[in-house]
């Protein structure tokens, strides 16, 4: 990690005077807001202070840097030899007239957050159902709800306000789950576009065990209706700019092997050099694990099963993988299929410890979700304190520290991590040139709840307040695809 000390230009103050009072703030307080001049031209360029991942263990932090972006929402460069946002305009041959937005002292860009998992119908249900564990949290709350959705004006109301809460949260991409009804998950995909959301949407296919009338009336039409929503999706964003649809199995309990195999068969049209994305469930609880046994007799590992399918390759999204055997694991690795690890969830139902430092460690890409409304928080930063927390608790039960996870790494997870589960890691996650500007303004010198005194010594302190302390209050401008859509500021 490289981070720049003179933080508050007087890191040598805050040595010295250690033992008095913190340094004031009064020349920080005053300085120039953020200075906005989008009329200029369609490029951009921020100036300050700039953080991003670079690896697993590499989080860069430039006190001062400048960073331009084309007209295509592109990244063109980041540079931290320039002193100010107009000398890399004279610098950068076309970006003479750029718009340009110099931060304020305690601010910072941050790469847009990554949620691998999040079920957008349950969104009414956040923060209630706690009571059981997660077969009686399914049929008690998650299905009837759920089941609702074939009232679209009701997936209306709910997502319209569920995707604009997600931007002000920093969620720039997000993998969607929805639920079995086409139309709703066309609405679901109207209203990420209509907002300027990145995401991966699917609709859910259920065509067993499910309670309440959560459950589609045949497998045929199940997968006629997926079909109709990747045909939507492909339709109101052809070139993929924003939406990637995606095939969705809820989990091998839920799917027959008749529709799984369908559904595999849908992951490679015949008109696309990829496969299409893949967001499924494995291995949360071993109740969940002996489920799909049944529905799907004669595997020995869960992997198995979505792999006898040709559901496993590289844009294949798993939620929670707690369970895995030795050979799921070496499936995934050798697929490069992702994980969507979802610590709030896991914990709020008692599922279990995902067991991420190994996953890492062997290969296997990792993302964090929210799994809302399993997990409470809607926010990436509370999947990283959940990801730190779960970590350190794995640390307390086997008594090996190695698997607690650095913040470093937790940042990591929440964004370049995320990129990579969700096969997007030439397009977003950092803020590498080339990549697209999805991107965060935090603010840490407000009178919220983050308290910056002064004492902090370097800037990797101001990201850590943050991610432990913050919330959307310090989420000023939301960025994505170098479009400006949401934030306190906007
Ligand atoms: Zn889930």
């Amino acid at each position: 990690m490289s981070c720049f000390p003179n933080l508050f230009s007087r890191k040598a103050r805050i040595q010295e005077d250690v033992s008095i009072l913190p340094p004031a703030y009064s020349s920080l307080e005053h300085a120039p807001s953020v200075q906005l001049s989008r009329e200029k031209s369609n490029k951009q360029v921020f100036f300050g202070r700039i953080v991003h991942s670079k690896s697993l263990k590499d989080l860069e932090i430039f006190n001062k840097a400048a960073l331009g972006v084309d007209e295509s929402g592109a990244i063109h460069f980041l540079d931290d030899k320039v002193g100010s946002a107009a000398e890399a305009c004279k610098k950068y041959s076309g970006f003479e007239q750029a718009a340009c937005t110099t931060l304020k002292p305690l601010q910072f860009l941050f790469p847009g957050m990554i949620d691998t998992h999040m079920h957008a119908p349950q969104w009414p249900n956040m923060a209630i159902g706690m009571e059981g564990n997660l077969k009686e949290w399914v049929e008690n709350y998650t299905d009837p709800l759920e089941a609702s959705y074939k009232d679209n004006d009701k997936a209306r109301r709910v997502y319209d306000e569920m995707v604009q809460k997600e931007l002000e949260n920093g969620s720039t991409t997000v993998a969607y789950n929805s639920s079995p009804h086409y139309q709703a998950t066309n609405i679901l995909a109207d209203m990420c576009l209509k907002y300027g959301q990145r995401a991966i949407i699917g609709k859910l296919c259920i065509d067993r065990n499910a309670t309440h009338g959560n459950v589609e009336v045949s497998t045929t039409q199940s997968l006629e209706d997926e079909e109709k929503a990747v045909a939507h999706i492909r339709k109101i964003d052809p070139e993929a700019k924003l939406l990637s649809p995606c095939i969705q199995p809820r989990s091998l309990g839920f799917d027959s092997p008749e529709l799984v195999a369908g559904l595999g068969k849908m992951c490679y049209p015949k008109t696309q050099s990829s496969p299409i994305h893949v967001q499924a469930h494995m291995c949360e609880t071993i109740a969940d694990f002996k489920q799909a046994q049944k529905v799907h007799p004669g595997f020995e590992n869960y992997s198995e099963i979505y792999d006898h399918y040709g559901m496993l390759h590289e844009k294949t999204i798993l939620a929670h993988c707690i369970y895995l055997s030795d050979r799921d694991i070496d499936l995934l690795v050798a697929r490069k299929s992702g994980v969507a690890h979802n610590g709030n969830s896991n914990t709020c139902l008692t599922d279990g410890e995902c067991r991420v430092r190994e996953l890492l460690n062997r290969g296997v890409k990792v993302g964090l979700g929210t799994d809302c409304s399993a997990g409470y928080g809607i926010s990436i930063l509370d999947s990283m304190r959940s990801a730190s927390n779960v970590s350190r608790h794995l640390v307390i039960h086997k008594g090996d520290p190695s698997l607690k996870l650095s913040f470093e790494e937790i940042v990591f997870l929440g964004t370049m991590g995320g990129a990579q589960v969700c096969d997007m890691q030439d397009k977003i996650g950092n803020f590498e040139p080339g990549k697209q500007f999805d991107a965060l303004v935090v603010d840490v010198g407000l009178k919220d709840n983050i308290n910056i005194s002064g004492w902090e010594h370097d800037d990797l302190a101001l990201v850590k307040k943050w991610v432990f302390m913050g919330d959307d209050r310090s989420i000023r401008l939301v960025y994505v695809n170098g479009k400006l859509v949401a934030g306190k500021d906007r």
